[in-house]
């Protein structure tokens, strides 16, 4: 978007404006359309399929130019916005007829990614974060803030590394983050590196500064700053609605990294990017699109404290015990529209009148939703009670203003109910009296002159006249009547009676307009002032809307109320995983239970590829994740502990932030567990190793295993297909084998997908080969040279790997994981050729 200098006046206003705003397409008002010039104008017409014209065609250096009409101008500035690019919207701001010169112009709103606040279907349910980040070199400490512009709601928190800063900003999913980055390089770098946006500003002062007022420490009212600071930049409209920040603490909900939530699929299918076919897709089944964003604001953040989980469990017992009342709110709140975002556009001034009979008719509902939660009498709901604000106040005000059906516009009148003022009444009787008055005169003029098509009309220009077809022009006396225009057919007239009557209607319809606005504004403006007790409506809706949906899915999928117990005991009796299971089908899927006694820590599961390892593994992840969040979990009875972290190495997903290979990811993920997990942690490792050769990946597999279980005391799970290490349940007292049941029947492999103890009794690699079709030849080849390896190297491998009793310090075993150069040290050179061990179908084949 470089700039070449132009000379005519409207092209150095323009540069001078284009070159505030360097790094935005600038949208640059004239008459009834937006033109872009120059660098924005060739790339805008590719990425928006315009047609690329040009300013003064005839010229040496023509001006690159290409346009949208204003009034569709929103689905282009999306269309830019949603690609990352940010847009400044330059419009005229005075009237050009009274403009002396060139009409003056100004950016009212700079639209970036972060700031979006326009309302789509597909959005409604998804929060857009701004997010902000500053560093604070004295407390050696990163500042973190995220504002959802469209809400008003914001948050800030203290973190102490960049890669907590990184995590934090992809589990917030924010497309756009605000910080100074010539302070904060390596980062800035690597948040473009994830494809975000990284928007400059520096924290200074703002004028709203009482919103931060609850943060405690500098780090974080600075990033408070740095966000209120870029987002009255880019705005520059009223900002009412945000709301005071607050302070969180990503230590005080469960810890799951982003890959993790990647890999179990929570929000976000891998394959299609989409909620289908996800934890967040079976969960919803909210009413509201504030309820929407929340679940999917719990599923991100599950709790720590039994007790707050067990209150959100008591509301969806009730729930569920009370199908009738729980399908009453249902229907009430398909009727509540989006409360948090109504705030935004209120305080930006943006609402008509349907906004405010939308308004009413979700208040409306409000009353009814307290009848329900009266009807089931507990005192669990008094809390969320008590934010059910049903703003009677404000309704009635809206319904004795506006009418039953109000227009789009604001400016024409319609909006507002007769009978609420009384000047706007008369002004309304002034033009109704009017136009009885014309019907009058016509029937008045047609019997004077006997012209029985003798018409009287109105157009814009000549305002109220008398029109005569050519043929009667004789009957006409000449003296009243003055002539305004000449048709080919026809002739228009007027008559002083006629002006003056005119100019009362005219007037009073102009008046009456003024006057409507006026009142729509004002009625406006004082709901802007009940903005707070909108949100907190808005806020006790959402909840209830989460609970009853919670109650509806665990109805639908007969899930049970999870029992929590302090003494790390899992008892999982026949659970499912929600997911798969609404794929297959209850009939197909295999429940499978889980039992870890407090001595219990390492599960390791053996079983061939395909047979449903990952899968246990990951509803295990899900149930806890469920049963953290206040829900029902898919199981015939359970019991947990509460953990404070679950770490996954699933799946073969790519590293987002680096692109590094799949076993250095696996390596680093592994290292990530190591190092941060606790005895109240899960750990789920499937298939670890895999992506090395089978000497490296049985010591690592082997390494890692005792190294959890002698230091950590995490409860983990560790799917392997190493047979040879089903022999460790020897040496490590808190380990057991278990496994996926398959048997051969008539030389097929079929899969039980059932859990059963002890170790599986072969790894039946060419079984799965033989069903992925490999040609026969091949398979007993393959048959011939696992016997060969079974007899010679088995023995040998075992051999070589007797588990080490004395464990090594926590930081050397982590770090030998993290390379795989050093592992290969560890072992001599292995044996060429190398047929391997690894069944022919590796996970990321399936
Ligand atoms: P592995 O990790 O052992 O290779 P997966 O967990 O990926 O196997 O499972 C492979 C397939 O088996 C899944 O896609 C699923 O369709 C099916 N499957 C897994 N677990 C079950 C189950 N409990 N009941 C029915 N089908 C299952």
């Amino acid at each position: 978007m470089a700039n070449k200098p132009k000379t005519t006046a409207m092209m150095e206003q323009y540069q001078k404006i284009k070159d505030q705003y360097p790094d935005a397409f600038l949208f640059y008002r004239i008459g009834d359309f937006y033109e872009l010039f120059n660098d924005d104008a060739v790339k805008g017409a590719q990425l928006l399929e315009l047609t690329l014209t040009a300013r003064n065609h005839n010229a040496d250096d023509p001006i690159p130019m290409c346009g949208v009409p204003h009034h569709s101008a929103q689905n282009y500035i999306d269309t830019l916005v949603d690609q990352g690019y940010k847009v400044a919207i330059c419009e005229q701001v005075e009237d050009p007829k009274l403009a002396k010169g060139m009409v003056k112009r100004e950016v009212v709103q700079l639209v970036t990614p972060g700031t979006q606040t326009d309302n789509h279907a597909d959005t409604a349910k998804v929060n857009n974060y701004l997010t902000g980040v500053v560093f604070d070199a004295e407390a050696n400490c990163f500042g973190l803030a995220y504002l959802e512009l469209s809400t008003g709601e914001m948050m800030a928190c203290q973190l102490d590394s960049r890669e907590a800063v990184l995590n934090e900003i992809i589990n917030l999913n924010s497309k756009e983050v605000v910080l100074n980055s010539t302070e904060l390089p390596e980062l800035a770098q690597q948040i473009k590196q994830l494809g975000l946006l990284v928007s400059e500003a520096t924290p200074a002062p703002v004028a709203n500064e009482q919103l931060l007022a609850s943060l405690q420490t500098t780090v974080l009212k600075h990033a408070g700053e740095l966000l209120l600071t870029y987002v009255t930049e880019t705005q520059k409209r009223s900002l009412a609605h945000l709301q005071p920040a607050h302070e969180y603490q990503p230590s005080s909900f469960l810890k799951l990294d982003h890959n993790s939530q990647y890999n179990l699929e929570l929000t976000k299918n891998i394959r299609t990017g989409k909620k289908a076919g996800t934890l967040l897709g079976i969960l919803d089944e909210t009413k509201t699109a504030m309820g929407g964003r929340k679940l999917k604001q719990w599923l991100e953040r599950p709790l720590l404290q039994q007790a707050a989980i067990e209150a959100r469990q008591r509301l969806v017992a009730t729930f569920l015990e009370h199908y009738y009342e729980r399908n009453e709110l249902r229907e009430a709140l398909v009727q509540v529209y989006d409360l948090e975002r109504f705030a935004g556009r209120i305080s930006f001034g943006g609402v008509n009148g349907r906004d405010l009979m939308q308004l009413a008719t979700s208040l409306a509902q409000i009353p009814k939703i307290k009848h329900v939660l009266d009807e089931l009498d507990t005192p669990d709901f008094a809390e969320l009670y008590n934010r059910l604000d049903d703003l009677a106040d404000v309704r009635a005000q809206i319904e004795a203003a506006i009418v039953a059906e109000p227009p789009i516009s604001v400016t024409d009148g319609g909006v507002i109910k007769s009978g609420y003022n009384q000047q706007l009444d008369q002004y309304r009787d002034a033009m109704k009296n009017g136009k009885h008055w014309l019907a009058d005169l016509e029937a008045q003029e047609r019997d004077l002159t006997g012209i029985s098509n003798l018409k009287v009309k109105y157009n814009r220009v000549f305002g109220y006249f008398i029109e005569v077809s050519k043929v009667n022009l004789p009957k006409l006396p000449a003296d009243r009547y003055e002539r305004v225009q000449t048709l080919t057919n026809a002739e228009r007239f007027t008559t002083p009676e006629l002006k003056a009557k005119e100019s009362l209607i005219l007037e009073a319809q102009d008046k009456s307009q003024n006057l409507e606005y006026e009142l729509f504004t004002q009625l406006r403006d004082q709901i802007k002032q009940e903005i707070p007790r909108v949100q907190t409506l808005a806020s006790g809706i959402a909840s209830l809307d989460v609970l009853q949906s919670f109650a509806q899915v665990s109805e639908r999928q007969q899930f049970v109320q999870p029992q929590f117990n302090q003494d790390h005991r899992l008892q999982i009796t026949n659970g499912r995983h929600p997911v798969v299971e609404t794929v297959l089908g209850a009939q197909e899927y295999v429940p499978n239970s889980i039992t870890m006694d407090p001595e219990t820590e390492v599960l390791l599961i053996t079983g061939p590829n395909m047979s449903g390892k990952s899968t246990y593994m990951r509803q295990l992840a899900l149930i806890v994740i469920l049963a953290q969040m206040g829900c029902f979990v898919p199981a015939e009875a359970a019991e947990l502990p509460i953990f404070d972290q679950i770490f996954t190495r699933i799946g073969a997903a790519d590293d987002l932030i680096s692109g590094k290979s799949t076993f250095m990811v696996e390596m680093k993920e592994a290292n990530q567990a190591l190092q941060t997990a606790t005895a109240n942690s899960l750990i789920l490792l499937d298939e670890l190793g895999r992506g090395t050769s089978t000497y490296d990946g049985v010591a690592l597999a082997q390494a890692i295993i005792e190294y959890i279980h002698n230091r950590i005391h995490a409860k983990t799970l560790f799917s392997t297909h190493y047979h040879e290490l089903t022999d460790l349940d020897q040496q490590l007292p808190h380990l057991k084998n278990i496994h996926v049941g398959a048997v051969e029947q008539d030389g097929q492999l079929v899969f039980l997908h059932k859990i059963m103890p002890g170790p599986a009794d072969k790894s039946y690699g060419i079984n799965v080969a033989k069903l992925a079709g490999l040609p026969d030849s091949l398979l007993e080849r393959a048959q011939t040279v696992l016997d060969h390896l079974e007899a010679e190297n088995g023995q040998q491998v075992a051999h070589q790997l007797q588990t080490q009793p004395a464990p090594a310090k926590a930081s050397e075993t982590a770090d030998q994981a993290t390379t795989t150069d050093q592992q290969m040290e560890l072992f001599a050179p292995e044996p060429a050729p190398q047929p391997t061990e690894e069944p022919a179908l590796t996970p990321t084949e399936k």
